[in-house]
């Protein structure tokens, strides 16, 4: 098998808490990342997927050095960005690109179009195969709109065009991968679904890998191959996106589907959804992090608090971090 595009391991972000060492002289971290690794392959989509907090956001983030990770390795195309100079950094910020979950908190207000997608040639250099005006055209063509959007200002664009702006802006250096931190969950969803197919496009045309960030599971199972679902930090379950929507291996997963509707309302969910609020990523619980709000841990006399379960496949490419897989009787 060939290499993977991206290869994370053990990546670590924390933040110090604000203000608290003023006053108690001790130095408490918000766990955000906790461990996390995955590869990604070309023309691949890793979903990541898990509820507000959960730290995916942070993670997209840390891959692309936007918050450079406490530690862990981020290897892209076999090179370690967390290793590299602010000028490396610079050059490859045209493989690596972020869409943004707020298309119109992320263009400048007062820049036309055609402005905000000429800055990544001034900041990279022009074009190798067209004037910057005729590759903004065709980046405007590429994501469904027309060179008349060039003159206009975001505030003059609907919410879906002006998603399809960032992603034309994300697209205009040919990157190989591209970080979409929510991108569909600002938008309507009358549009989400145009959105999604047009980011399917892209990525078959242009071979690109997604890290695809969303708390929403249907946008996720629009568009993965493979699936992380992250819980405070950490990820609990992975797994081919088939494989996961059709026999969670995690109990966190499981409760995150009986929370959505089924397409197929004859087909119910044997889980309960989660309940009670996620703990805080200060202080987050022993042993398995999930704990605190598992039905089955009490079922496993005190194990679930005291040892970190690993990651470790349970079926044929899907791993879930989960003592009741040693048991050989995970519901
Ligand atoms: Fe639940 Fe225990 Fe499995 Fe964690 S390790 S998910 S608490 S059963």
């Amino acid at each position: 098998m060939s290499e993977p595009l991206l290869a994370v391991r053990d990546l670590v972000k924390q933040y110090p808490v604000q203000g608290e060492f003023a006053f108690t002289r001790t130095r408490r971290v918000v766990h955000a990342v906790d461990g996390v690794s995955f590869d990604l392959r070309a023309g691949e989509t890793l979903g990541v997927v898990g509820e507000s907090g959960c730290g995916k956001s942070t993670l997209g983030r840390a891959v692309l050095m936007l918050e450079p990770p406490t530690s862990g390795t981020v290897l892209f195309n076999g090179r370690d960005v967390t290793r590299m100079g602010a000028s490396e950094l610079r050059a490859l910020r045209s493989d690596m690109q972020i869409i943004f979950q707020d298309p119109y908190g992320s263009l400048n207000p007062r820049m036309r179009i055609s402005e905000i997608l000429s800055e990544p040639f001034e900041i990279h250099g022009p074009p190798s195969s067209a004037t910057v005006r005729e590759r903004i055209a065709e980046l405007l063509s590429a994501v469904g709109l027309t060179p008349l959007h060039a003159e206009r200002f975001p505030h003059e664009l609907s919410g879906g065009q002006r998603q399809r702006v960032g992603i034309a802006r994300a697209l205009a250096l040919n990157p190989r991968l591209i970080v979409c931190d929510e991108p569909v969950s600002a938008l309507d969803v009358s549009v989400q679904a145009q959105v999604l197919n047009l980011l399917k496009d892209l990525q078959r045309q242009h071979d690109l890998a997604y890290l695809f960030i969303a708390h929403g599971l249907a946008a996720v199972r629009h568009v993965s191959d493979r699936v992380a679902v992250m819980y405070l930090g950490r990820i609990v379950e992975l797994a081919d996106a088939t494989s996961l929507f059709a026999r969670p291996a995690h109990p966190y997963t499981q409760a995150l589907l009986a929370a959505n509707p089924k397409p197929d309302p004859r087909k119910r969910s044997e889980s309960a959804p989660v309940e009670g609020e996620m703990p805080s990523p200060v202080d987050p619980p022993s042993g398995c992090r999930f704990h605190t709000r598992c039905r089955f841990a009490a079922s496993l006399g005190g194990r679930c608090s005291a040892e970190t379960p690993l990651l470790k496949e349970v079926a044929p490419g899907q791993f879930a971090a989960c003592h009741l897989h040693d048991r050989g009787h995970a519901s």
